[in-house]
């Protein structure tokens, strides 16, 4: 099979081996003779899976399940931004607002009520940045912040320190795309589509003591509390989604860990900025901070949209290169490099960006 290079930023690109390993389970689990997908989410054969992508993801983060907790939730990252303010916000919240997916976790929090503070924000322009320094207020039931920026392409260059208050994370679009140190949150959530599997389930990290600060307000499925007690199988998880993410801890796991996972990244986004940075009267990135660039989700202009539609389509056309259209919010390219996305993939976006640069400039 001749695989497209699929820029997309999800439902995004996995690992051929872990889309072979999955195509095999889905016929037939460990030759039990029957799909995984046919399986009772309560037998011995799939709880070990569950188990084990449990204890996967945390050891890929250097996290201990003494203080950590996993579950894997149906209703998308979307969802976590109601979960969040409905089981942790009893009287003020502190937000940053980093792009338009921090802006919809504010919203939502809003809508539960309470004092929705926003502390800092890149709004003013467009969210090419990340705010730094931001002064948090000591009294906030939490922090949250968006990590990873996936229609502007920043993400913050280090994590903020929120002192005593907790810090809460979306990190839907680079989720174990790097070392970092994971211990500084308190509650970390990414939908699987991004960065770790396909669309479906999220998963989220919660620290054992964050807990203590539950309201106990929210309904049944949106009660962290109920999620955990009954070890993320308080109604049907989505089987087969968080068996992808087992194959793909695996695939991580099996090359090193998030430092060799790093290195690769670094290595993929650097070419292409420093291919933007180098013709950048032609290709223009959005986000001139450097260390505001995110290696996930690189944002460039051409200097019209006319140019930006002709990209894409003789990017289809010629080396069958997909989804490099910006977001609709904001225009331009944009290509995601997610974990998965081959080192060649973006080798030949870049021998296709000069060739297109000789014709057009
Ligand atoms: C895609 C995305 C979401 C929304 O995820 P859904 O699973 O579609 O709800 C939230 N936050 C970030 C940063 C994202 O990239």
């Amino acid at each position: 099979m001749q695989r497209a290079h699929n820029f997309s930023a999800g439902p995004a690109i996995l690992p051929i081996q872990v889309l072979e390993e999955t195509a095999q389970a889905v016929l037939n689990y460990n030759n039990l003779g029957m799909s995984i997908m046919e399986m009772s989410h309560r037998s011995k054969e799939y709880d070990a899976v569950f188990i084990e992508t449990q204890l996967d993801g945390l050891k890929v983060m250097g996290l201990s399940p003494d203080e950590y907790d996993v579950l894997f939730l149906g209703g998308g990252a979307s969802t976590q931004f109601l979960m969040i303010a409905y089981n942790f916000l009893k009287s003020k919240a502190d937000y940053i607002n980093t792009g338009i997916w921090a802006k919809k976790a504010i919203k939502e929090a809003k809508w539960v009520g309470g004092d929705v503070k926003v502390v800092a924000s890149s709004e003013d322009t467009k969210f090419n940045y990340i705010p730094k320094n931001v002064q948090f207020s000591p009294d906030a039931d939490y922090v949250h912040i968006t990590t990873n920026n996936t229609v502007e392409g920043t993400w913050y260059p280090s994590i903020p320190d929120t002192g005593s208050v907790p810090l809460i994370g979306d990190l839907s679009s680079e989720f174990l795309s790097r070392e970092m140190d994971y211990s500084k949150f308190d509650l970390i959530y990414a939908g699987a589509q991004k960065n770790i599997g396909p669309a479906g389930v999220t998963m989220v990290v919660i620290k054992k003591s964050l807990m203590e600060r539950w309201t106990g307000k929210a309904p049944t499925m949106l009660d962290y509390k109920i999620h955990l007690e009954n070890g993320s199988m308080y109604n049907t998880p989505p089987c087969l989604p968080v068996y992808v993410i087992n194959r793909v801890f695996k695939w991580i796991l099996n090359q090193g860990g998030l430092p060799a996972v790093e290195a690769t990244n670094k290595k993929k986004g650097y070419l292409l900025y420093d291919y933007l940075d180098a013709n950048s009267d032609f290709y223009i990135p959005q986000v001139k901070t450097k260390e505001d660039r995110s290696l996930m989700n690189v944002c460039w202009n051409l200097t019209s949209e006319e140019l930006e539609s002709k990209f894409c389509a003789e990017a289809k056309k010629r080396y069958n290169m997909t989804n490099l259209k910006g977001h609709r919010s904001v225009g331009g390219i944009r290509a995601s490099i997610y974990n998965a996305c081959p080192i060649e993939s973006v080798e030949a976006l870049i021998t296709y960006m000069g060739e297109f640069m000789k014709e057009n400039k």
